[in-house]
């Protein structure tokens, strides 16, 4: 999973990046990069580590990079390992010029992709998704080119070929895609798969008069900038001499219903809906669906605490934050040794025990992976370890059904015998985790807490994936 931003013709391009970027931190804590334009030159600057450490703003002076046009990315691996060389955005060379591509997302067929394109001599340095992308975009580019006979070569041409080479792209590379392209001559592409599989936003700041591209609207909020709506499912917007926008309808949608569990940030739109507000329904449909006898509802701090709302509101048990979180720890989820994830957890979520000793509680959690979390914090909460007094009943309702196939679009749900719902069934998911009851939501549950439910990909719960997996399937059994 990742974050993508992008900014197109305001003079501190690159200082309202790492704004944005900042905005989208929770889509990637692993490495940031930014790609800009300066005089036709394209200049690229990426490192490990968190926005703000690898683009310090420094106290009182204008940020050191000028440039109109810039995008830039947040990662968090999916694809390919955590290291420098897979970090985004990257770059390629076309006969007109280098360009540069940042992506959010994740292809199923990349490995068929790379030989292709490795037997026509184009050559990887990574094996990241985004230089497959920006590589075989600079390729069928060239292709477009090469077709037609000798002439000037103007700002429209380029962009016609650029535009047809993104279309051919969207057609063979299978997966999520919602991605932005700057060129050295300073114009900015966005564009997403047809299935529209993860968010990609626009708006625009009237004093500036400056467009802006995010993976989600909270990182518009922080710059003043009016929220205008989508990239549609298989669109491509060109913004260089005008606006152009270009649209390849797929007729199905496959928008990932885990944005709204867990990913997304509560305080914007994702799909047409307000992240927060969804939430909410999760946690009042999961109260009807398991009804449990307690004195607090307690929230997983922070995805679970608006599904915590809905969950008190319907059962009218009254919401105790009975667990505090440290933000100053990453992401202990993609931890490769078990240990270190149960130690993440320790560090992370402290449970505030004064609060909730001798209480019976649910506590309320967006998802069970591996079973780490759950496991760890019912054991906090009923004081196993330290033989003290704790909770006297812990019930854990969980705001999604059981996740027992791995997401190849972008979310980090390991193979699947890691998933403990593809293994176990709920009641000995139970007695692991030592909860006193444990529900998950229903699949019906889930998809009646959005406006749209045919529009989204659950394959995560069902198995049923929206294209061929099968190449990936195969490594990740
Ligand atoms: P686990 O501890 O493996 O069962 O994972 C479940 C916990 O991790 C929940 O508390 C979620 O909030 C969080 N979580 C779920 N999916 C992800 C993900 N793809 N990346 C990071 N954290 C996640």
């Amino acid at each position: 999973m990742c974050g993508v931003f992008g900014v197109f013709e305001h003079p501190e391009a690159v200082k309202l990046e790492t704004i944005g970027l900042h905005g989208l931190q929770h889509r990637g804590q692993e490495s940031a990069g930014i790609a800009w334009v300066n005089h036709r030159n394209l200049r690229l600057k990426k490192a490990m580590g968190l926005v703000f450490d690898v683009f310090p703003a420094p106290e009182g002076k204008p940020i050191r990079y000028k440039g109109r046009v810039a995008i830039g990315h947040t990662r968090y691996s999916t694809c390919g390992a955590s290291r420098l060389e897979n970090a985004q955005p990257h770059k390629a060379k076309t006969s007109d010029g280098q360009i540069a591509l940042a992506s959010n997302g994740d292809i199923v067929n990349l490995s068929s992709l790379k030989k292709m394109l490795e037997e026509k001599e184009v050559s990887f340095e990574t094996d990241n998704d985004g230089e497959l992308l920006v590589k075989m975009i600079a390729f069928y580019y060239e292709e477009f080119k090469s077709k037609e006979s000798k002439c000037d070569i103007d700002y429209f041409r380029r962009m016609d070929w650029l535009v047809q080479a993104i279309k051919k792209t969207l057609k063979v590379a299978h997966g999520a895609i919602s991605a932005l392209v700057l060129t050295e001559h300073g114009e900015l592409i966005a564009f997403r798969d047809l299935l529209g599989i993860r968010p990609l936003v626009y708006g625009y700041n009237l004093p500036s008069e400056s467009w802006f591209f995010a993976s989600e609207t909270c990182a518009l909020d922080p710059l003043g900038v009016d929220y205008q709506g989508e990239i549609q499912p298989g669109e491509t917007m060109v913004l260089g001499k005008g606006i152009n926008r270009f649209f390849y309808p797929s007729g199905k949608l496959a928008h990932c219903i885990f944005e709204h569990i867990y990913f997304s940030r509560p305080d914007g739109w994702v799909f047409g809906e307000y992240a927060a507000k969804v939430r909410m329904k999760l946690g009042g449909i999961l109260a009807q669906e398991h009804p449990a006898k307690a004195d607090f509802v307690v929230p997983v701090p922070d995805t679970a605490e608006y599904a915590a709302i809905g969950f008190s509101r319907v059962s009218g048990i009254p919401i105790m934050p009975g667990f505090t979180r440290s933000h100053y720890i990453g992401r202990t989820f993609i931890a490769h040794e078990q240990k270190i994830r149960d130690m993440g957890v320790r560090l992370k979520l402290n449970p505030v025990i004064e609060l909730i000793k001798g209480k019976r509680i649910v506590i309320i959690d967006d998802s069970i992976v591996r079973g780490t979390t759950s496991r760890k914090i019912i054991r906090m909460a009923k004081q196993i370890k330290r033989r003290r007094l704790g909770a006297k009943e812990v019930h854990m309702r969980i705001t999604s059904p059981p996740i027992k196939y791995p997401c190849f679009f972008g979310i980090d749900t390991p193979t699947q015998k890691e998933l403990i719902a593809s293994e176990y069934s709920v009641e000995e998911i139970r007695q692991h985790i030592s909860a006193d009851s444990l529900g998950y939501l229903s699949l019906k549950g889930l998809l009646s807490s959005v406006k749209n439910p045919k529009n989204y990909c659950t394959a995560c719960f069902t198995g049923k994936y929206p294209m061929d997996v099968s190449e990936k399937f195969k490594t990740a059994k």
